[in-house]
């Protein structure tokens, strides 16, 4: 019974002191291996670099939808181009910042001629903006998102690789881009949050669900009941460590070996064996992400 988690950040900087202690102990703790998921070019090559170390350890590159705000668009310059009104200079403005991403992801397709990069992620839409902007702002913000997903879906299946979708308050524009711009290899909603009907439709559209820590909170009722709903073939397990430990450990420090309690608690919801959600979570993960573990 080993333990896979599809989705966890092993280069943040909350490891630094003891990240090798911890993969050290990832036998002991009965955890077979773990994706370790890009969010930036930065962590994207932090993640392949400690794939190659490891040979159970995966990385995933991509531009995350904060990042493609934080990263490539000058927000004190377009709130003057904003306030000017001038619909020229702001177009060309986002067609500036979409640039400066497309050559950031000239840079990611490098990254991803590694065999150790299994997907492209983590990509997708967050549209939870602080009060800080006010709704032109976001608009444009919006827009560069849907514009570099649209855009890493494609990279994805030119390269013939899956995505990891991050979703946060936009799952209406999330399904939409998904819709539109198919997949070509079994796709993964990670943390996912949305409703049973939306559930639906990703399955049909080719995607599996990967759930974190937020399962075993009390207040998690809808997303305990998409557990019930899915089949456990689309199940995948989860830390996205160091955030979002699962009860016991609410606000602790995360990491892999705390898949347990959320295997434990997925078992519970579907009333079957905590072997069986192990077992069938990791053949999941292998098969999404198309891993084969060299011993
Ligand atoms: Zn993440």
């Amino acid at each position: 019974m080993k333990l896979f988690d599809a989705h966890a950040h092993l280069t943040d900087e909350k490891y630094k002191d003891d990240l090798a202690e911890i993969i050290k102990n990832f036998e002991t703790n009965n955890v077979e291996g773990v994706i370790s998921a890009g969010f930036d070019l930065e962590s994207s090559q932090e993640a392949l670099k400690l794939a190659n170390l490891n040979s159970n350890i995966f990385a995933t590159a991509g531009i995350h939808p904060e990042n493609v705000v934080s990263d490539f668009c000058d927000i004190v310059q377009l709130k003057e181009i904003l306030k000017e009104d001038d619909e020229i200079a702001k177009e060309k403005f986002f067609e500036r910042t979409c640039h400066q991403f497309e050559l950031c992801l000239k840079k990611i397709e490098k990254i991803c001629e590694n065999k150790k990069v299994v997907a492209i992620g983590e990509i997708g839409l967050d549209y939870h903006f602080f009060d800080e902007y006010n709704e032109v702002e976001i608009e444009f913000f919006k827009e560069l998102q849907k514009f570099a997903f649209k855009n890493q879906i494609q990279l994805a299946n030119k390269l013939k690789k899956p995505i990891v979708v991050h979703s946060r308050d936009a799952m209406g524009d999330t399904l939409k881009i998904i819709r539109e711009n198919p997949v070509n290899r079994e796709s993964l909603l990670h943390c996912y949050g949305g409703s049973v009907e939306s559930a639906k439709e990703l399955i049909k559209l080719g995607y599996s669900f990967s759930f974190g820590g937020v399962v075993t909170f009390k207040n998690a009722k809808n997303i305990q009941e998409v557990v019930q709903f899915l089949p456990i073939e689309k199940i995948l397990l989860e830390t996205d460590c160091p955030y979002l430990s699962p009860e016991p450990f609410r606000g602790k420090r995360n990491e892999p070996k705390n898949l347990i309690y959320i295997a434990d608690k997925i078992a519970k919801i579907k009333n079957v064996s905590i072997e069986e959600v192990v077992e069938q979570t990791t053949k999941n993960t292998k098969r999404l992400y198309d891993i084969k573990i060299k011993k």
